[in-house]
């Protein structure tokens, strides 16, 4: 796996645990933190894909990253608002609660990798470092103005902009349709 790869899959991560634990507008719907089982499970499926197998989470370990998560969804927000010192401030306190540190792990297929490790090797403390990390190199890089929230109506959710030109503005095609037909409809008034 190449460095890119790497970083842009924790930066996806992180946009993953920020639109599936916190509150706020989904699509147009209201969102609460999921509770109950809804909330490991909500952890679990932000942590898989891309290959990756789905980890097993606890409620107490999902509740930690969940907090984790507000944090991540400043730095979004804040480089939406194009105030990257802002971002800046929340990820070095990010960085320093979990501890981040690099570390080198051999690879299945030989060969190793560097990753982001947590002061401790538990899964949400492991996360929020890695995420952590990706989202600061990502803030430190031509990546900067890549991260962006969803500029539908009644929606906050967030993404990584991995388009070619840089001109992603919603979350998913969902907002992309809503904000067509609401455009189409305000013409036809
Ligand atoms: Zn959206």
């Amino acid at each position: 796996m190449t460095f890119d790869s790497h970083l842009l899959n924790l930066v996806e991560v992180a946009a993953r645990l920020v639109n599936g634990l916190t509150p706020g507008l989904d699509r147009g719907h209201d969102v609460a933190i999921p509770r109950g089982e809804a909330r490991p499970q909500a952890v679990a499926q932000a942590l898989g894909g891309n290959g990756r197998r789905t980890p097993a989470v606890t409620t107490r370990q999902a509740t930690a990253l969940a907090a984790h998560a507000t944090q991540m969804r400043k730095v979004f927000e804040a480089v939406e608002r194009g105030d990257l010192s802002e971002a800046a401030r929340v990820l070095n306190a990010l960085l320093k609660r979990t501890g981040a540190r690099p570390q080198l792990d051999p690879l299945d297929a030989g060969g190793w990798h560097v990753h982001f490790h947590g002061s401790t090797d538990a899964l949400a403390t492991g996360w929020a470092a890695g995420c952590a990390t990706g989202l600061a190199l990502a803030i430190g890089s031509d990546l900067a103005g890549r991260l962006g929230v969803c500029e539908a109506e009644r929606c906050d959710r967030v993404y990584v902009d991995t388009s070619k030109n840089s001109t992603r503005r919603f979350c998913s095609t969902t907002c992309q349709n809503r904000t067509k037909t609401a455009a189409f409809r305000q013409r036809r008034k």
